[in-house]
């Protein structure tokens, strides 16, 4: 059974350094028999940061001043594809803000190419976009989408992502759409937004098991002095307020593991900014098995500044490839191979414990 809701809020609400490592142990023993051992390794390009949005969490909002604009070339983009595939990656994550430039045909496109020249699964991450586009992405090769969903409060989500003039689509209805057309879907929230409780966030993983996601992006808010959040961050924290902190962070990857046991869960460049020197081996042993190393040439990555300090934000390909492996060996993981897609199979696993807490 996986956990129940006064399950999840008490091991949100739980301090207890002794009673966390049942938690740290459960996920990790699931993680291991479900999805195994091997670490899959996206990697990330990250193509443009123009944006015709303003989140107010988000460095390159539109509104944003000093940022720097970029879009790559399809032949950059490629190249870096290509490269991944040279590092044994089997999939590439396709990132961007959502760039009005990046127009249904420019990224059939290019979804073509990726798949003609470099020969990886290709995970689109270009923000909402309507039905056609998918459409015509899924029948040019494109095999998983990552939405984030962000927070399931619809009250908050309206605060933190204003509608603005334009095109708009329901994150969730979006969500329901790409998984009718077959693509694997993704999405996940940020930890600790301001506003953000724990009843909120016992919703959110809910949610997650609900939607049945194939893969979950979860890592902590981290304020940009770039945006409006920055100011809210500052102020002292309302009672119920979840804290955008590491060890929160930790006990969403665990429940989220506990909640979808075959779920790809990634640890995320954001958790391993808050803990450069070991964020990414913790998560990985508290549910994680995913890391997503950062393949985009450093003088266009410098611009995708969405926090303050990201990590690995001024690193080359070649770095952040040995370093990721090197951590995965460090804690006796194995890279794996293949385009690393849900495996249903592990539907004959062990199910979450009963009884998550004694
Ligand atoms: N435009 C696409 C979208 O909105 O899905 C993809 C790019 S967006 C920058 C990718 C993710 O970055 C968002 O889903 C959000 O969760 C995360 N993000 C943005 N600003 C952040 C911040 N200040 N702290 C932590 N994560 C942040």
């Amino acid at each position: 059974m996986p956990p129940t809701r006064d399950e999840i809020l008490s091991w949100l609400r739980e301090t207890d350094p002794q009673r966390l490592e049942q938690l740290w142990r459960r996920a990790d023993d699931l993680r291991r028999a479900v999805v195994g051992d091997d670490v899959q390794l996206r990697g990330l390009i990250e193509i443009s940061n123009h944006c015709r949005r303003s989140c107010t969490y988000c460095g390159i909002r539109q509104r944003a001043k000093g940022v720097t604009r970029y879009r790559m070339t399809q032949d950059q983009i490629v190249a870096c594809a290509a490269k991944a595939g040279r590092f044994g990656y089997g999939t590439v994550v396709v990132q961007a803000g959502e760039d009005p430039a990046l127009t249904t045909d420019w990224v059939r496109t290019l979804v073509h190419r990726i798949k003609a020249e470099a020969g990886v699964a290709i995970t689109l991450s270009l923000g909402e976009r309507p039905h056609e586009d998918l459409v015509a992405w899924k029948a040019a090769g494109a095999d998983r989408y990552l939405l984030r969903f962000e927070t399931s409060d619809p009250v908050l989500f309206a605060r933190i992502h204003p509608r603005g003039r334009g095109f708009h689509r329901d994150r969730f209805e979006m969500l329901a759409d790409l998984r009718a057309l077959g693509f694997e879907v993704g999405s996940g929230v940020m930890v600790g937004i301001p506003g953000q409780t724990w009843d909120t966030l016992a919703d959110d993983l809910q949610r997650f098991r609900d939607l049945d996601l194939d893969m979950i992006g979860v890592g902590p808010f981290i304020a940009s002095p770039r945006t409006p959040l920055w100011r809210a961050a500052q102020t002292p924290a309302a009672p119920e307020q979840v804290p955008a902190d590491e060890l929160t962070t930790y006990k969403v990857l665990a429940l989220a593991r506990l909640l979808c046991p075959q779920a790809n869960l990634p640890a995320t460049t954001a958790l391993a900014t808050l803990n450069t020197e070991s964020g990414r081996e913790t998560g990985l042993q508290r549910g994680a098995n995913v890391l997503m190393p950062n393949v985009t040439p450093p003088e266009f990555r410098i611009h995708y500044e969405i926090y303050p300090a990201k990590a690995c934000i001024t690193e080359t390909a070649e770095k952040c490839n040995g370093c990721m492996k090197l951590r995965i060996s460090s804690i006796g993981r194995k890279v794996g191979k293949g385009p690393g897609g849900r495996r249903r199979e592990g539907a004959t696993s062990p199910e979450a414990p009963k009884t998550l807490r004694d």
